[in-house]
């Protein structure tokens, strides 16, 4: 399996060819991967990772029933679903069944920004308004449209202007957020009403000065911004103020879909609400691309009532379509939304006892397995440890564990595996981290009382980080 091109070569050959825009993980040293399986990766030497990161691979890397799905559909016939096809009627059907009433109404596209593009479009034109609420960092996706209502992107230094029809409210988080807990509340509950009345002040603006609000949507857990979790009764809340002003709400699960949460096959029911449009992609197709719209019969008749036809080439083709479904016969045969309950649990409490162990963990929080770890300097004033947090995913890395770091500080550590991650997974996580951190302590006992001036050229070389590093070392044996 080993790619037989070496990897300096596809370095340059990468350099020259993709736009610099689009970035690599560890972009010092970055990571050839040549295979997959399960909730492993292997780079081109044989070494392999434990991928704590893969929410797209959701049933596990490369499972022989999902790559024999496609292969056997591939063989037989991929078009556009202007022909009929079983797959892709059975394909809607299985959805919908795992939605509340009346989400019923299915459009298959290819991605995650073209399932919330065209969620947008259907708000549009179903609610004729045009502001739109989103929640701080969030990001819905790479589109032209989906830039314009996800803050990740444009409040970024070199990002286009957010359009006036967008309105930001704080994401609610209880930790780092507007209210925490337990500062501004000792109810979470309260916490909820406050972070959702920022909502209700944004739509009876709206409803007042526009006319009324066209959606507001968010992930029912925000995971670009940090894994956040939202106090509980405040997507309820939200819904009701967004109704009141004649809006729809659109669930964005295409992270947080699937079963991942382990309760419940979407997280939106997490918070106890039936959104008017739900949005799902990634691991819909366990890395083939295959994402989906659902909505209600109302909504898709104000779309279908403009006599524009809705034409897209790949979207619902068979073979999408197939791998789809074999994704959910996986889900369901392989019980992983229950693995994801028992597995996630178990990886919090260990995380939680670590955080009793290492000052440096501000909070755990989570559902099934979409796990967060912020970390802080100082527990008082909560300041994120943004650096330490880049230390630790790079040392990980070197233990052979892939995890990332989110949150507008950069200081989350997110975990958010295959769904086939095990207990001795978490385990192995755990541990790793627990060491890491206290190799952590032991760094900052050594060089509390150096000052050291490290002026760095910058030089061509993949390898700069491990020349730095031996570099770094001498000298402090030498001083
Ligand atoms: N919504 C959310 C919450 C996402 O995390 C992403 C991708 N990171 C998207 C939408 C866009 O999906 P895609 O990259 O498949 O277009």
């Amino acid at each position: 399996y080993l790619q037989s091109m070496p990897k300096s070569v596809t370095i340059k050959l990468r350099e020259k060819h993709i736009g610099g825009a689009c970035q690599l993980f560890f972009r010092s040293s970055p990571l050839k991967i040549v295979r997959g399986i399960a909730q492993f990766m292997f780079d081109e030497t044989g070494d392999r990772y434990l991928d704590c990161i893969n929410n797209v691979a959701h049933v596990g890397h490369c499972h022989p029933h999902v790559v024999e799905a496609g292969r056997n559909q591939m063989s037989l016939i991929s078009t556009n679903n202007r022909y009929l096809h079983d797959e892709l009627v059975i394909l809607a059907e299985r959805l919908v069944k795992t939605l509340p009433k009346p989400l019923s109404v299915c459009f298959l596209v290819n991605s995650g920004s073209e399932a919330n593009d065209l969620a947008l479009r259907l708000a549009r034109i179903h609610t004729k308004n045009k502001d739109v609420i989103t929640l701080d960092h969030a990001y819905h996706g790479h589109l032209t449209s989906m830039i314009d209502v996800s803050p990740y992107k444009f409040n970024l230094p070199g990002g286009p202007e957010k359009p006036d029809w967008v309105h930001v409210a704080p994401v609610p988080d209880v930790y780092r957020g507007k209210y925490t807990y337990p500062d501004d509340s000792q109810s979470v509950e309260l916490l909820g009403q406050l972070y959702a009345d920022e909502v209700g002040v944004m739509c009876r603006k709206s409803k007042k000065e526009k006319g009324g609000v066209c959606a507001f949507i968010a992930e029912s857990l925000q995971s670009c911004g940090g894994q956040i979790i939202p106090p509980d009764g405040y997507l309820k809340k939200v819904y009701e103020y967004v109704r009141e002003a004649d809006g729809v709400c659109i669930a964005d699960e295409v992270q947080v879909g699937f079963g991942r949460v382990g309760t419940h096959m979407w997280a939106f029911e997490t918070q106890d609400v039936i959104p008017d449009i739900v949005t799902m992609g990634k691991p819909m197709g366990n890395g083939h691309p295959v994402a989906a719209v659902i909505t209600t019969p109302e909504i898709a008749k104000s779309f279908c009532d403009t006599g524009v036809e809705y034409f897209n080439t790949y979207g619902g083709n068979p073979v999408s379509c197939a791998i789809a479904n074999a994704v959910l016969d996986i889900i369901e045969e392989e019980k992983l939304m229950e693995r994801a309950h028992r597995v996630g649990n178990h990886l919090l409490n260990r995380c939680e006892e670590l955080k009793h162990k290492h000052s440096l963990i501000g909070d755990v929080r989570g559902k099934g397995l979409f796990v967060g770890v912020e970390l802080v300097t100082d527990r008082k004033t909560r300041t994120p440890a943004t650096a330490e947090a880049k230390h630790i995913v790079n040392r990980m890395r070197e233990e052979k564990i892939l995890i990332s770091r989110d949150g507008p500080d950069s200081n989350v550590l997110k975990f958010k595996p295959p769904m086939v991650f095990s207990s001795q997974d978490a385990d192995r996580l755990v541990d790793t981290l627990d060491r890491v951190l206290d190799e952590l302590k032991g760094n900052t006992r050594t060089v509390t009382n150096l000052k050291l001036e490290v002026r760095v050229t910058p030089i061509d070389d993949v390898n700069a980080e491990a020349v730095l590093k031996t570099n770094m070392t001498q000298l402090l044996k030498s001083s």
